[in-house]
């Protein structure tokens, strides 16, 4: 089972037209909602589950610019500006707070590494510094592990999974937003070169935009509607201790594990070393084109052949107008945590820092990472699919890049001019010819 999320309540009328419906109620799906129904565009937002149930509350909460891809520095600089007023904007706890990031650099060869992202992140105004080992000691009292140093982002924070898109969704339904949870979208439907409507298991919506911001779940609802997008799914595991008193507060990576201190007192702790791919269809299809992030990734990539290969095989299928779909028998994705990432992760923090050497376990789970070949998200609408619009295969990032990610998505949608330049994230890049390279900074 996944993290407890605070409840948002569904809008009582269903409707049966919109100018905007938006797929997924992740903190995509409802950061691109909240943009458009604050500048007066009537948006359904429709939701298989509830609000944030997969990754949107399954994250570890960073709000990060440290040792992000060049590309999407500008897209995150706009989001930590509408983080900084988001308790604001949506009038409730975020758990939005800029304590700093911290990525400790293992050794000489990483240290350069880091040093060089922060030459090129300062021509974007970040101004992140490399800390010494006695000054990531002074950040992160008690370490035992040696290190050559560590990138950290002062600016940087961290954000409440299980609170934030909960709150930004109570904001947009008082701007106006109608929210259909319960509500899986089956097709999208399109006639004349353009989106008519989509139709939900609870009937059909006449739309003139659909906004795909489906996560993980993407690839499958643009394939029900003739558009291909090289998408795959990575498990991330994750837990939470009880309360416990630690003196850092920093987000903190140490390599192999992460930490960072939660509002409730306790720590989200994960392997910042291990991820999880399933061999499955798709990812035999999508070999080619994943290969360069996968060498690069490749210690940090343990690949699996399982159960997942034949359930997607059989079951991830398109839905389909009149039959009830996939969308609707699984309801919230929620896979299982990775048990030897759990393990090593407790043993890997209690050798590195004693201060955690009592730490309680008080929950784990897992989520699957939606992800791009170049590991950056695709924010754009679809040549000759006039009204369809993608927001998806944030590869990690997305929590903390959501803001201004549906900001872009609700200019692109109104022909506005968009808060950032939405080149880098055009799906057409994938077959316009662009050499698609993913960049490895950490
Ligand atoms: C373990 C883990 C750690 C992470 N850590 C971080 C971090 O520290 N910082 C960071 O920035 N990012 C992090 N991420 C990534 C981040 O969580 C995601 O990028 C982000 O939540 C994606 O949001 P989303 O709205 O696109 O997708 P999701 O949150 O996955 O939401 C998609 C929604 O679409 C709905 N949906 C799908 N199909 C249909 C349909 N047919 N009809 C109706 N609804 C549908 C789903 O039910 C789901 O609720 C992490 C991810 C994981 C899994």
């Amino acid at each position: 089972m996944g993290p407890i999320v605070d409840v948002v309540p569904s809008s009582a009328d269903f409707p049966r037209q919109t100018e905007v419906v938006v797929i997924g109620g992740g903190i995509v799906g409802i950061a691109t909602a909240l943009a458009l129904v604050r500048q007066g565009v009537q948006t359904v937002l429709l939701e298989k589950g509830t609000v944030a149930a997969e990754q949107s509350s399954r994250n570890w909460g960073w709000c990060r610019r440290t040792g992000r891809d060049i590309r999407e520095l500008p897209l995150i600089n706009a989001s930590m500006q509408l983080w900084e007023t988001m308790n604001q904007t949506t009038g409730r706890e975020t758990g939005f707070r800029r304590e700093g990031i911290i990525y400790s650099s293992r050794n000489e060869q990483q240290r350069e590494r880091h040093l060089r992202w922060i030459e090129e992140a300062r021509q974007y105004d970040i101004h992140s510094q490399m800390l010494g080992p006695s000054e990531l000691a002074a950040r992160v009292p008690g370490l035992t592990s040696s290190f050559a140093g560590a990138l950290f982002t002062e600016a940087d924070g961290r954000a409440e999974p299980q609170k934030a898109a909960p709150a930004m969704a109570m904001a947009a339904i008082e701007a106006g937003l109608n929210l259909q949870q319960h509500c899986a979208v089956r097709t999208i439907e399109r006639s004349g070169g353009r989106v008519t409507q989509v139709v939900t298991e609870h009937g059909a919506i006449n739309c003139q935009s659909v906004v795909v911001a489906g996560g993980a779940w993407s690839r499958l609802l643009l394939q029900g509607c003739g558009v291909e997008i090289p998408q795959l799914k990575v498990l991330s595991t994750v837990m939470r201790t009880r309360p416990l008193e630690a003196d850092i507060s920093s987000c903190v990576s140490l390599g192999s594990v992460a930490m960072r201190k939660r509002l409730d007192g306790g720590w989200t702790i994960a392997s910042s070393a291990t991820n999880v791919v399933d061999i499955t269809p798709d990812g035999l299809r999508f070999m080619k084109q994943f290969m360069p992030a996968f060498k690069v990734e490749r210690g940090a990539l343990k690949l699996k052949l399982g159960a997942r290969f034949v359930e997607e095989a059989l079951l991830w299928k398109p839905g389909q107008a009149d039959k009830t779909s996939i969308y609707e028998r699984i309801r919230v994705l929620d896979p299982a945590p990775h048990q030897p990432s759990l393990q090593q992760m407790v043993g890997d923090l209690k050798r590195a820092l004693p201060a955690f050497d009592g730490l309680q376990v008080a929950q784990s789970w897992a989520g699957l990472i939606d992800t791009m070949p170049d590991a950056i998200p695709v924010i754009s609408g679809v040549d000759n699919v006039a009204g369809l619009y993608i927001a998806t295969g944030f590869s990690g990032h997305g929590f903390g890049i959501a803001p201004a990610a549906g900001q872009l998505m609700a200019d692109l949608v109104q022909n506005a001019t968009p808060i950032v330049d939405a080149t880098p994230y055009r799906l057409s890049r994938f077959t316009d010819g662009e050499l698609v390279r993913a960049q490895h900074w950490l």
